[in-house]
């Protein structure tokens, strides 16, 4: 297949550690000029022979997130390639969060991947050109319990992923969002366990729930595969709206589809809430 030789201008947020990082290396290898953004750029590494530029972001920071895409359009003069990484992940029952803590989900993972659009878009519609990749997570599709927040947080971005695709499209820019499933990465040590959560009646199983996500995503896909997948379908022509990464995952996206929803929450009962 063709590569798409626009992008030649990416900023990629989250680049810090795991997927973001892994891509934007990716990326820069492969002859984009990439900005590599997060809180902490003393993780940021830097490939042979790759453009890539290290900025600070925080995406829970308006100013933070205008001060960044101003920087990247006055030094290049334009913005291919918005991807956002930057997420985390809290566990805990429902009934043991606090307004505060699910707040604080919902404004990192939902609200910080929209405040760099307004200024990004008005960019990729300028130049008629660009592609926007919202990272969201299986779950946002196969809601999990004890990761209620985490997994609506996650529903959010794909459906304002989707719902932007069709806003867009007009002026040559797209979108996608990617669903990972399990990846192993900083998310599992980033993890914050709701307050309440392991001395409540849920303590015993929540705590094995969180175990087991532990489990599966330090065994899960590497991100070099990851970055790799969602490279090469950013570089199509037509980029898919929705990318499920993984064979199993692409295979359990398809389930739930096409089984009856109470059977796919009992077999996910007996998976992260038994
Ligand atoms: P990591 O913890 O390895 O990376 C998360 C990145 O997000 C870090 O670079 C971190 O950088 C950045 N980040 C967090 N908060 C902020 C903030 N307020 N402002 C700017 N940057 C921030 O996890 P992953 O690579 O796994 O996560 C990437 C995305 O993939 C997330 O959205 C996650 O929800 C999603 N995902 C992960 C899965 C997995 O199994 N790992 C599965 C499905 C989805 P810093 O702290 O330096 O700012």
């Amino acid at each position: 297949m063709k590569r798409n030789g626009q992008i030649k201008v990416a900023l990629v947020t989250g680049a810090s550690s795991g997927i973001g990082q892994a891509l934007a290396e990716n990326l820069a290898k492969q002859g984009v000029t990439v900005y590599a953004a997060a809180r902490r750029l003393e993780n940021t590494r830097h490939p042979d022979g790759g453009n890539l530029h290290t900025l600070r972001l925080d995406v829970n920071d308006q100013l933070s997130c205008e001060q960044v895409a101003q920087q990247i359009i006055a030094e290049e003069g334009r913005l291919d390639l918005l991807v956002q990484s930057a997420g985390f992940g809290i566990a805990g029952a429902v009934e043991d969060t606090s307004i505060d803590q699910a707040r604080g989900q919902m404004e990192t993972n939902f609200f910080g991947s929209i405040r760099l659009l307004p200024a990004v878009l008005e960019q990729m519609r300028n130049q008629k050109f660009g592609l926007i990749v919202n990272i969201g997570s299986v779950a946002g599709q196969i809601p999990i319990p004890f990761q209620a927040y985490y997994s609506a947080s996650k529903a959010a971005v794909s459906a304002l992923t989707l719902a932007l695709a069709n806003e867009i499209k007009p002026f040559g820019v797209r979108c996608m969002v990617v669903q990972p499933g399990d990846t192993r990465t900083g998310f599992t040590t980033s993890r914050e366990v709701t307050d309440r959560s392991l001395k409540s009646v849920y303590a015993d199983r929540c705590g094995r729930s969180i175990e087991r996500m532990a489990r599966d995503e330090q065994n899960g896909m590497t991100t070099e595969v990851a970055a790799r997948v969602i490279a090469s379908r950013i570089f199509r022509r037509r980029p898919p709206l929705l990318l499920n990464l993984g064979l199993v995952y692409k295979a359990f996206s398809l389930a739930v589809r096409l089984l009856p929803l109470r059977l796919v929450r009992f077999v996910v009962g007996l998976m992260y809430a038994a």
